[in-house]
């Protein structure tokens, strides 16, 4: 069984790898993050296709290779920290955990956080701290940050979000709608919005964020 799981996982390295993820830190954190415990028991099996799956609530955890590429596209040296909009499983945040220095997450559906907090410290991954809430407005008290991860589709992106990661700082964030489709954003934080850099990294399928604040 182990072993098994040991030669799909290689295999979605070198699939992740002829998507054209490059960064070895990102490719070695996949390696080391099993995906299996934030999957329901029922679908563990599946942990390394290449696919989003369901966590309950409505809700899914993301496709390894979306993981992949939001992580990749912040660079991270390894002294970051970092906010991350919709905990969901914990699988994204780990990833993230394993690369910088903190990981501030947000998620306002409290089962799902409960069951990522038991992840997190099965995993003994001590440098992620949660908050059970709304998200859409950040987390103004601890900005800045190095950089913010929004893992739910937004259709448009809230200064107020912008304005608390620092400069040339990055956001990366899935823009769009279910109906119009989403693309991934990255976003390198200026001075004032005129001058933000925006790149376009994809098209995407992420949940809606949900927020009273809309
Ligand atoms: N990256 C996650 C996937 C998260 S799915 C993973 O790997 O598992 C998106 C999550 O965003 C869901 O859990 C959803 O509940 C959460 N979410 C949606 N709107 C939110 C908001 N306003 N604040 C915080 N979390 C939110």
């Amino acid at each position: 069984m182990i072993f098994e799981s040991t030669i799909q996982k290689a295999n979605l390295i070198m699939k992740l790898r002829s998507m054209g993820i490059s960064s070895k830190n990102v490719l070695s954190a996949i390696e080391k993050i099993p995906r299996e415990i934030f999957l329901p028991s029922n679908l563990k099996d599946y942990a390394y296709e290449n696919i989003p799956l369901p966590i309950g609530f409505e809700q899914t955890i993301s496709q390894p290779y979306i993981v992949a590429l939001m992580t990749e596209a912040l660079s991270l040296k390894g002294n970051e920290v970092i906010l991350e909009i919709g905990t969901g499983s914990g699988y994204q945040t780990s990833i993230l955990s394993t690369l910088s220095r903190r990981v501030y997450s947000i998620e306002r559906i409290r089962p799902l956080l409960v069951n990522a907090i038991s992840c997190f410290k099965r995993l003994k991954l001590t440098n992620i701290i949660c908050e059970c809430g709304d998200g859409f407005l950040g987390w103004s008290k601890l900005a800045p940050f190095d950089h913010l991860i929004i893992t739910c589709a937004v259709e448009k992106i809230d200064n107020r979000l912008l304005s608390q990661v620092r400069f040339n700082g990055m956001c990366v964030v899935p823009v769009g709608s279910v109906l119009k489709g989403q693309r991934l954003k990255k976003i390198t934080v200026k001075n004032n919005r005129e001058s933000d850099i925006w790149e376009d990294l994809g098209q995407v399928n992420f949940v809606p964020l949900i927020s009273d604040n809309y």
